[in-house]
């Protein structure tokens, strides 16, 4: 069953996609070299607590923390610690989250600590960023779920790698429905997977976490004896990306977005939904 909200619902979810926001711009103001990504946890939770806002991370199915800090071969899931500290050339992917009045909102980054990256470390955050607004663009009424996950792994398998080979699109982990709880049906791949079929109609009201992860090699994964730290089984870095974002009568809002999705989605010629909040 897919969880169909309301305007007003969206308003609400509107809220907590924008403490969301601020939680990512004061990290990623925070992740510096010789920062631990305890501290950045620390950061999250006052944002939070500014916004009298709940966190959503912490406690689900046991997570300690509030956020989730995954560097480099992480890919998602990494677990904040004062002995994880952040070096110049590491790549972060932070994953945020916060309930407000009782709405969930859900999106991640990656950010480049300290400068000097290799071009293909560029290149990967890129297209995965690209990848997420791919997909943000294909929640359109008429639509289905699939083309969602179409719209991601096409524009990921049109890039040319950097060096050659593939992108590795992580098939273990993937979106999700979000409203009155973070995870919520139906599950979203980042891939097409035929024997799935093409999923619900993509109506007004649906409300997607659209989150590709991927890595330089390898799409499989493996967790680490912590049973929360995902790692690509290869060691190759990858990045991680995520909007929560309402499809609404006049399209899409993403909800998670400080513009509402504005400006990325105009590159797609895409004109995002009134902010019910501005
Ligand atoms: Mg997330
Ligand atoms: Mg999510």
């Amino acid at each position: 069953m897919v969880q169909i909200k309301t305007p007003e619902q969206i308003a609400k979810m509107r809220a907590a996609g924008l403490v969301v926001a601020a939680i990512h711009a004061a990290t990623r103001e925070a992740a510096v070299p010789g920062a631990s990504t305890k501290d950045l946890d620390e950061v999250a939770r006052k944002v939070l607590a500014e916004h009298s806002a709940t966190p959503n991370f912490l406690g689900y199915g046991g997570f300690p923390a509030t956020i989730c800090t995954s560097v480099n071969e992480v890919v998602v899931h990494g677990i904040p610690s004062d002995e994880v500290v952040l070096k110049d050339g590491d790549i972060i992917s932070i994953d945020c989250g916060a309930i407000v009045d009782g709405w969930h909102g859900d999106a991640a980054y990656t950010a480049f600590v300290g400068s000097g990256h290799a071009p293909e470390l560029i290149e990967l955050s890129r297209v995965t960023e690209e990848s997420m607004w791919a997909g943000i663009a294909a929640m359109r009424q008429g639509n289905r779920l699939v083309d969602v996950s179409r719209a991601v792994e096409t524009y990921i398998r049109r890039q040319p790698k950097p060096g050659g080979g593939r992108y590795g699109i992580v098939e273990d982990y993937g979106g999700h429905g979000i409203g009155t709880e973070m995870h919520m049906d139906p599950h979203l791949l980042n891939y097409v997977d035929r024997r799935r079929g093409k999923g619900p109609k993509l109506v007004p009201g649906f409300c997607l976490a659209i989150e590709p992860m991927v890595s330089l090699g390898t799409p499989k994964t493996e967790v680490l004896q912590d049973n929360w730290t995902v790692i690509t089984t290869d060691g190759t870095w990858s990045s991680h990306w995520e909007h929560s974002v309402a499809l609404t009568e006049q399209g899409p809002l993403v909800l998670t977005a400080p513009d509402g999705g504005r400006a990325k989605l105009a590159e797609h010629g895409i004109t995002a939904a009134p902010d019910p909040l501005a």
